[in-house]
């Protein structure tokens, strides 16, 4: 099999070694005579991967104590409005950073439960630009403020986390998670759809300090408490097992890599030489997003017109360069560069760009 270089932003690549691993243990797992697939999520080899899992993700973040781990179904758009349906308790309001489409999906979401505001809100620039946070006053009656920490879809990321103090922070990482050292700590929650950083679609890892956790609102139905998920590990129902498993190869797989540290450092490579690229073309592409707040993992810019960017979009897969043509709400053109996507990947897309500047300019 020929591999392309995949620029999908979701779902997006996977480490070869991980997919190989992953369909040896498809047919047979753990010696048991039957496929993962088959195997009552009751049974001890379930039990122990979802445990085991929930470990390693404490542990490759490097946080010790006080928060669990849950492992969830619905995508990160369920968690858009669970937050709500759990925290935001009525005379409260749930507080909203927006900073691209995804954020403004999570405040609507959470405008259908109660009360939500925008704390700040990149809106008026058109995203290219993240909000100011330095000089917050979040109102004591504020339940929770909400971040998405990077912007998928416009292409940019936050480098300073803000300090809300006693409000619980509250951050959608899904297309960042493990990408780069953060200060977790000053999040009480932060969430992840799998399909970019953490494996296959169908299973959402969540992150939250136990006194949250407590304060969850326990009159919503059983399926949406939070704390449903922490009393029964994860196994309250029939979690996706198939994918847990698939985060738990991912997981490893950084491990081996050398955790955050090592793969922050090649994040930084490869953006930078996709940034390169765009910002030596004379103009000939232009970055949606104004230097400061430009992305790691999702690099997005634009060219003279729409024909240019298909005509792009379009040879780059002659080249084996797959998924960069932009969101369709943005257009342009947007490079995923996950943990998964390696150095060679960016390389091969920085050269493809100087070359078809050359042939088109
Ligand atoms: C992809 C993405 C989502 C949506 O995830 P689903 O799992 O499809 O619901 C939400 N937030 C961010 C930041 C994303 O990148």
């Amino acid at each position: 099999m020929n591999r392309v270089y995949n620029f999908y932003p979701g779902p997006a690549a996977l480490p070869l070694e991980v997919l190989e691993l992953g369909q040896q243990a498809f047919v047979e797992y753990g010696g048991q005579g039957m496929s993962l697939l088959e195997m009552s999520h009751r049974s001890e080899p379930v039990e122990k991967l979802v445990e085991e899992t929930e470990q390693l993700l404490l542990e490759i973040i490097g946080l010790r104590s006080g928060y669990e781990v849950l492992f969830m179904g619905g995508g990160a758009s369920a968690q858009f409005a669970l937050v709500p349906m759990n925290f935001l308790a009525p005379g409260q309001v749930g507080r909203y950073v927006l900073s691209g489409s995804f954020s403004e999906k999570a405040y609507q979401e959470a405008r259908t439960v109660g009360q939500a505001e925008i704390l700040a809100s990149g809106k008026a620039e058109n995203w290219a630009k993240l909000p100011d946070l330095s000089q917050l006053a979040i109102g004591h009656d504020t339940a929770y403020v909400h971040m998405t920490t990077n912007n998928t879809i416009e292409g940019s990321q936050w480098t300073d986390i803000p300090d809300t103090g006693d409000i619980p922070l509250i951050g959608d990482m899904t297309s960042d998670i493990l990408s780069r050292s953060l200060d977790w700590t000053k999040f009480a929650m932060f969430y992840a759809g799998a399909q970019k950083n953490l494996g296959p679609a169908g299973v959402t890892a969540v992150v939250v300090r136990s006194d949250l956790l407590k304060a969850g609102n326990g009159k919503i139905p059983t399926i949406f408490q939070y704390a449903s998920y922490a009393k029964n590990k994860s196994l309250y129902n029939t979690p996706p097992v198939h994918s847990i498993f698939m985060m738990k190869l991912m997981l490893e797989w950084v491990a081996r890599q050398g955790g955050i540290a090592e793969l922050e450092k090649r994040n930084e490579e490869k953006a930078a030489l996709l940034y390169e690229a765009i910002d030596t073309s004379g103009g000939f592409y232009r970055g949606i997003v104004e230097e400061p707040f430009r992305s790691r993992m999702n690099v997005t810019w634009r060219m003279k017109d729409e024909e240019l960017e298909k005509k792009f979009a379009l040879e780059s897969t002659q080249y084996g360069l797959i998924g960069l043509a932009g969101h369709r709400s943005v257009g342009g053109l947007r490079a995923s560069i996950y943990n998964a996507v390696p150095v060679e990947a960016c390389r091969a897309l920085a050269n493809y760009m100087r070359d078809f500047a050359k042939r088109h300019g």
